[in-house]
């Protein structure tokens, strides 16, 4: 048995702007049977109970919390290719051939969020375009190195570097010397988005449960799953826990750190301000290591991003740290008026890359995005209700990447990580 995950979810922005009426999710109370149980309703338990029904499963989805409680419904919801970690590190791992399979699997996943978007009518103010900024002279070196890679090795074709008035073009500051424009990546509202994944499935007949934290799962042939006042029998688990499933799966939670994220959304900003901050309606995120992203909402609020914290405490001063940032990369928004601040927590696996397997026979997870999961989570899903249909390649190509525990056990886990941050965020001052 375990402590279910904290039920409130913050006040955010994207909680005073959903656009999608799920209707009604009550408690599971009982016991019920079904194929396919999925626990966790994020993007990656409500795009897999969508394609498990689409495929003809029965599937129970639980959520502890509400629908988009975690990450899911918190992030700065950028949608983009790629992975939490460099290429090379899955080169390393898995050879040329594979890193190419999960290069073009990261893009399919960008593509899946567009299909979906428009399949489900989600109103979510999907929108394309994406900037890398360089903060420093070492940062254009390798971007530029990184588009000539890509193109070469990988034969990705969306990467432009953008300097000067090209990139003024694009974000009016000075804060970069330059910034590699990603055609292909994106940008939505993540709650709607997740909103309205969670609505596809339940018209594709999954029976959700808000307020249904799984206590214990019980292998077995069917297995089962325990809440509070109920019980699910399954043929298959799925677990789209992450960061937040407080030690349900122990063998699962030694695989991940969880870190808390920060984010503020301004005032709305005029149609004219807006134009001397982002006049494309571009997402970006600097290519620092810590790094802070951000992007324009549908009503024009700089929704920003950044500051982590290992031990679930929000860092002290964040507001006017963020307000100092904002003011230093764009002037034009000195004293905007913040009206939002939040945190969500994302699961860091060792080396960045994202965690996907199976524990015995029937229960299936993936997990680890590392701050990379927007899109590659919609595609996670989908692979998963693949797996269970007997299709597993694409979903192994993943899974065969090899995942360490962190090291020091529990009790270290957090100070090396802290410490391994802070090396990293000297070497971003440099
Ligand atoms: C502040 C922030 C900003 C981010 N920005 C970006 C971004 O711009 N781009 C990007 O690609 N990624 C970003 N990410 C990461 C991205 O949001 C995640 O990778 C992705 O949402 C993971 O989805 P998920 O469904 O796996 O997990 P989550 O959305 O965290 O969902 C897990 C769900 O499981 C539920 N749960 C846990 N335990 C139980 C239990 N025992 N029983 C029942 N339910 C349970 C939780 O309540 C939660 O709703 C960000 C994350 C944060 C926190």
């Amino acid at each position: 048995m375990t402590t279910p995950p904290p039920l409130a979810p913050p006040a955010s922005w994207y909680r005073d702007s959903i656009a999608v009426e799920l209707g009604d999710c009550p408690p599971l109370e009982g016991e019920v049977r079904a194929n396919v149980c999925v626990v966790g309703g994020g993007i990656t338990g409500c795009s897999a109970a969508l394609h498990l029904a689409e495929r003809g499963y029965s599937v129970v989805l639980l959520e502890a919390g509400e629908i988009g409680h975690g990450a899911s419904g918190r992030s700065g919801g950028q949608i983009l290719p790629g992975l939490g970690t460099d290429i090379t590190t899955v080169e390393k791992a898995l050879g040329r051939e594979r890193a190419r399979d999960i290069w073009e699997m990261s893009r399919e996943a960008v593509r899946l969020t567009a299909e979906l978007v428009e399949r489900h009518a989600i109103p979510c103010e999907l929108a394309w375009g994406y900037l890398h900024a360089a903060v420093k002279q070492r940062h254009v070196r390798e971007l530029e190195a990184f588009r000539e890679r890509m193109a070469r090795d990988y034969g990705y074709p969306a990467l432009t570097m953008l300097q000067g008035e090209a990139l003024r073009e694009h974000v009016v500051t000075d804060a970069y010397p330059a910034a590699l424009h990603d055609a292909e990546g994106g940008h939505l509202h993540p709650l709607n988005y997740t909103l309205g994944l969670a609505r596809a499935a339940r018209h594709a007949g999954v029976a959700i449960h808000e307020r249904s934290a799984a206590v214990e799962v019980r292998h077995g042939q069917p297995a089962s799953v325990i809440t509070a006042s109920g019980r699910v029998t399954a043929d298959f688990v799925v677990l789209g826990t992450n960061a937040y499933q407080a030690g349900l799966m122990p063998e699962l939670s030694g695989r991940i750190m969880r870190a808390a994220n920060y984010m503020i959304a301004t005032e709305p900003l005029s149609a004219e301000r807006a134009a001397r901050v982002l006049p494309r309606n571009d997402a970006l995120s600097d290519a620092n290591f810590v790094l802070d992203y951000y992007r324009l909402s549908a009503d024009r609020r700089l929704i920003y991003g950044g500051e982590v914290s290992y031990d679930g405490r929000e860092p002290r001063g964040l507001e006017a740290r963020m307000d100092a940032k904002i003011a230093r990369i764009f002037p034009v928004l000195k004293g905007v008026r913040i009206d939002y601040r939040w945190g969500g927590d994302v699961a860091i696996t060792l080396d960045r890359a994202p965690d996907f397997g199976r524990l015995g026979r029937n229960v299936y997870y993936a997990q680890g995005y590392s701050g990379h999961g927007m899109a590659l989570s919609g595609l996670a899903g989908k692979l998963l209700a693949e797996a269970i249909a007997g299709q597993s390649e694409r979903f192994d190509v993943f899974a065969a990447m090899p995942h360490r525990h962190f090291p020091g056990g529990r009790a270290m886990r957090k100070p090396l990580l802290v410490l391994a941050t802070n090396f990293y965020k000297l070497r971003d001052r440099l």
